[in-house]
């Protein structure tokens, strides 16, 4: 039996760099205020066809769906942030505190092309604020991707944002978007000029080579914006620049969702191979009241947390692997049944304390302690056992000390405390 497409396994020998990530993410979350959500990985189709948008690639053609048993169609999620605002709106959230900040990881799901990066089941970080309009949310969002990544060990990337405006000038921008395409209609792939009637914006996002023709010197979002929305895109730029986050305006940047009003950015790099994201975000201020819920600002990011640890690879961040304070050859059974309730009370007293139950030889056991590198073995032998004691071996100096069963935890404690520092 093997996986399917696009699912894989993550094996112990990767966890560990998954680990650093996630508690280095969510250290650092938590410090700005950050609190932790967990939702459902199925919700209602309809959740996101509402949220993401019917045009849009995932709700076309990458979501996966099926009816339950009663007929009811259900998703499994392709993206955190509907399911979040949903969760806002269900729990009544606005009523008790309006502003909240949440994060989250967990597994997404889309039906792409798999690819290296690219996988059917993946997982993102993220985190969303919901009840605060001001641009300053919007950099403190996408200062917390640059620190995390900073603290992570990462280069080369580069911020690249744009505005994509709000329901006030979004108007102006696609009247002005249709009339530029007009002529250069049938130029478009069959997507876009669906996207014509259902949403013109997502048309700048096409990678088809025809549409990137046609688009040659088309209209920017940002150069349509209103004042209110240029202001906001004004205080992103300058507080970014104080807090030396560097960036760039990309007007081509869409993004893949409906939702998107004002700031959106992604963190690109180009250490996978061809340039990918690690990293997306925007605000989505009318999408809490397009869902059933009050009026309410809100803002999010998610990061390929797969494409993250690709990365990280690459650069060769990869945490060494610990090994336990104590390993314990037992040889013969009576010392096996000893040794496992010892690894029981050792870790009991704070100790990692490993052992191994396959009744191996001194040299088959020394050499797993080796491999699992340990700091110390704590030797079972018969004789030993017969005289009450158990003989350490400090696998760094090879030094080895004889201890009385009598003492053994305390005395532990004494000595690895001085060996390990
Ligand atoms: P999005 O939700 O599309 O804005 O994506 C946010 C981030 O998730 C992207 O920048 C990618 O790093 C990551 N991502 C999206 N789709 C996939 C996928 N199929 N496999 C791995 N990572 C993905």
């Amino acid at each position: 039996m093997q996986t399917i497409r696009g699912f894989r396994d993550i094996l112990p020998e990767q966890t560990r760099l998954w680990q650093k990530v996630e508690n280095l993410a969510f250290e650092l979350f938590e410090a700005f205020g950050y609190r932790e959500i967990r939702i459902p990985v199925l919700e209602k189709t309809q959740l996101f066809a509402r949220s993401i948008g019917e045009a849009t690639d995932i709700v076309e053609k990458e979501m996966y769906t099926f009816a339950d048993r009663k007929g009811d169609k259900l998703t499994l999620r392709p993206e955190a942030t509907a399911s979040i605002c949903r969760a806002y709106i269900q729990h009544k959230m606005h009523a008790s505190d309006p502003v909240r900040k949440f994060y989250m990881t967990g597994p997404m799901f889309r039906r792409e092309r798999p690819q290296k990066g690219r996988y059917r089941q993946f997982y993102q970080i993220d985190a969303e604020v919901f009840g605060i309009a001001s641009a300053l949310v919007d950099c403190e969002l996408i200062f917390l991707q640059h620190e995390l990544f900073k603290r992570l060990g990462l280069t080369g990337l580069s911020a690249h944002i744009n505005s994509l405006g709000c329901p006030e000038c979004r108007p102006d921008f696609t009247g002005s978007l249709l009339d530029f395409l007009g002529e250069k209609k049938h130029a478009l792939c069959d997507i876009c000029q669906r996207r014509m009637t259902k949403n013109p914006m997502r048309i700048l996002d096409c990678k088809a080579q025809t549409c990137q023709a046609a688009l040659a010197g088309a209209p920017a979002t940002v150069d349509h914006l209103c004042p209110a929305c240029e202001d906001h895109f004004n205080t992103v730029k300058s507080t970014l620049q104080k807090q030396k986050v560097d960036f760039f305006i990309d007007k081509s940047l869409v993004r893949g969702l409906d939702y998107y009003t004002r700031t959106a950015w992604e963190i690109q790099t180009t250490s996978l191979g061809a340039q990918s994201a690690v990293a997306g975000g925007g605000r989505y201020d009318g999408l809490v009241k397009e869902l059933g819920g009050p009026d309410t600002p809100a803002i999010g990011f998610a990061i390929g947390f797969d494409r993250l640890v690709e990365v990280m690879e690459q650069l060769e961040q990869i945490p060494e692997e610990p090994g336990p304070d104590l390993f314990i050859v037992a040889l013969g059974e009576p010392a096996m049944e000893a040794a496992y309730h010892l690894s029981c009370d050792l870790n009991r007293s704070g100790f990692q304390a490993v052992t191994d139950f396959r009744g191996k030889s001194l040299k088959a056991l020394m050499k797993r302690a080796d491999k699992l590198n340990a700091s110390h073995v704590l030797i079972a032998g018969q004789t030993e056992m017969a005289e009450n004691q158990m003989i350490l071996r400090n696998m760094a100096t090879r030094e080895q000390v004889s201890i009385s069963m009598d003492h053994l935890v305390p005395e532990l404690k004494k000595i690895l405390q001085t060996d390990n520092g």
